[in-house]
């Protein structure tokens, strides 16, 4: 029976759902998992489908068609480890490892030359979209070596999602690229949740109520703002809690969890010295919110404006809705800049070769943070001229022209207010710094000069030469 076309292993929720999406292409699959019973009662829950259900991992190996291809979709680290060297004995040359999990794409570099020194070929790919996308249609970023692509692609292509019947998929570049994209784009993901959640406080605190807000959301999902996020989330506020009656957003304890990749994300731009504002303080704010107790015990010490509820004064609900989306989908600019700058120096610092319109096409359908805007960024780097800098495309730094004014004052009427809006803060603080002419750097250079002697450069004297100031006053 050695005819499968693919083989998966470890179906918890994302193998199970990607193996019914590959078997509704065509092909027929093999599938192990650690816990024999749960391969049983998957495969009894589908009896009409070409599912091959293996209790051993040779009887799993022995039922693929060769060169084989095997998707491993276990918990990320050293269980993805572990999978490997038990196949490795197993596998023949040629034959293809492809980690589905979202990998830490250094271990993917790791893998990748493991498995070259077995003369077996190796893909790392990130797959996003959930439970859903990995049913109907993911985004998939797969690194690996372009032959190894062309061997993946009809399969990769026939079970991503479509926009304009484009696949989700494309190759990313060698070795680590596609985890690394994939993890930005989860750090994205982060960015995109807060900015929204930040909306959401500011209306709170004005006073909206959740019928209101699904309005608002249901209207901006309408626009250039058109996203999955905001489309769940005008949902999420129409949702009854079926036991109390209540609205369920408001029964839900504000204490978010995380994974990993977006703080994996900000340690890869600290050490590419890449700014990564918007991200940083979107994991921030999840680490704030999970340090509930502490909250709950200060917000009875340190004083403030009440953060539950402000007067509209002048403003109306009208004005402060636009004002707020102005800010949202400004900062959220500044996200996409920030990752995409992130992805563009370490692509080049690998000689990876990315396509960052390529790689926004694919996030259009499939993904958490599919939206409309990222044609837009598509387009913005399909030209010959890149920009250094997604804000300096044209149609971005209309928009961010455009918003500013209300991007401003919403920040300032939070902070006013005492409700915590750090990645519209931190977006609208890294534009004003990257637009700035001349920041407060000097006096920093001056107070290192000053007790460490590192030397400064002057505006009044060619570049690359230094000086040192050997007499500032003494401290008394
Ligand atoms: P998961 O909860 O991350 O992992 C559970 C699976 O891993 C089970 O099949 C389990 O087998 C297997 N496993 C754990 N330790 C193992 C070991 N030492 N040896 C062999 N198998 C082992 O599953 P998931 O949520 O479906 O995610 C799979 C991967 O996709 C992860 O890397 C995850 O981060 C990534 N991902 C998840 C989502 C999502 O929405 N859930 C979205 C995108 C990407 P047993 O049944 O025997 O325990």
């Amino acid at each position: 029976m050695s005819n499968s076309d693919f083989g998966l292993i470890g179906l918890a929720v994302m193998g199970q759902n990607l193996v019914l999406n590959v078997e509704s292409r065509g092909f027929q699959v093999s599938v192990y998992n650690r816990t024999t019973s749960v391969t049983e009662e998957f495969v009894a829950e589908h009896p009409d489908k070409k599912i091959v259900g293996t209790k051993t991992l040779e009887e799993f190996v022995q039922s693929l068609a060769t060169p084989r291809k095997v998707m491993i979709m276990v918990k990320a680290g050293g269980p993805v480890d572990a999978v490997i060297e038990s196949l490795i004995p197993l596998l023949d040359k040629d034959d293809i490892i492809i980690d589905g999990g979202n990998s830490l794409y250094t271990d993917t570099e790791r893998r990748d030359a493991w498995c070259k020194e077995h003369d077996l070929r190796f893909i790392g790919a990130g797959v996003s979209g959930g439970e859903e996308g990995a049913r109907k249609g993911p985004s998939i970023m797969p690194g690996g070596p372009p032959s190894t692509w062309e061997v993946m692609k009809p399969i990769f292509e026939s079970i991503a999602a479509k926009v304009d019947g484009v696949p989700c998929v494309t190759h990313i570049g060698p070795g680590g690229a596609g985890h690394f994209v994939k993890m930005v784009h989860n750090g994205i993901e982060y960015g995109d949740m807060q900015l929204i959640c930040e909306a959401y406080n500011i209306f709170k605190a004005a006073g909206f109520s959740n019928d209101e807000l699904a309005n608002i959301f249901a209207d901006w999902n309408a626009g250039d703002l058109e996203s999955f996020l905001i489309e769940i989330t005008a949902n999420i506020f129409k949702q009854k809690d079926p036991e109390t009656g209540k609205d369920i957003v408001d029964l839900i304890v504000d204490k978010a969890g995380q994974k990993g990749t977006g703080r994996w994300t900000v340690m890869g731009a600290v050490e590419q010295a890449v700014p990564l504002s918007t991200i940083a303080s979107s994991v921030e704010a999840r680490i704030l919110s999970s340090i509930r107790d502490q909250r709950l015990a200060a917000s009875k010490v340190l004083t403030g404006p009440s953060n539950t509820g402000f007067q509209l004064g002048d403003l109306s609900k009208e004005e402060l809705v636009t004002m707020v989306r102005d800010a949202l989908y400004a900062s959220k600019i500044v996200s996409y800049a920030q990752g995409l700058d992130l992805i563009s120096k370490v692509g080049k610092e690998k000689e990876w070769g990315l396509d960052l319109g390529a790689i926004a096409r694919i996030w259009r359908g499939g993904c958490i943070i599919r939206a409309k805007f990222l044609n837009r960024i598509t387009e913005a780097y399909e030209g010959d001229q890149q920009p250094t800098n997604l804000m300096l495309a044209p149609f971005f730094t209309g928009v961010l022209t455009d918003a500013q004014q209300n991007w401003r004052k919403v920040v300032a009427l939070a902070c006013l207010n005492g409700i915590p809006v750090p990645s519209f803060a931190g977006s609208l603080a890294y534009y004003d710094s990257y637009r700035a002419e001349r920041l407060p750097a000097n006096l920093l250079q001056a107070q290192r000069d000053f007790f460490g002697a590192h030397t400064y450069e002057r505006l009044d004297k060619p570049e690359g030469e230094f000086f040192h100031t050997s007499d500032w006053p003494e401290l008394i």
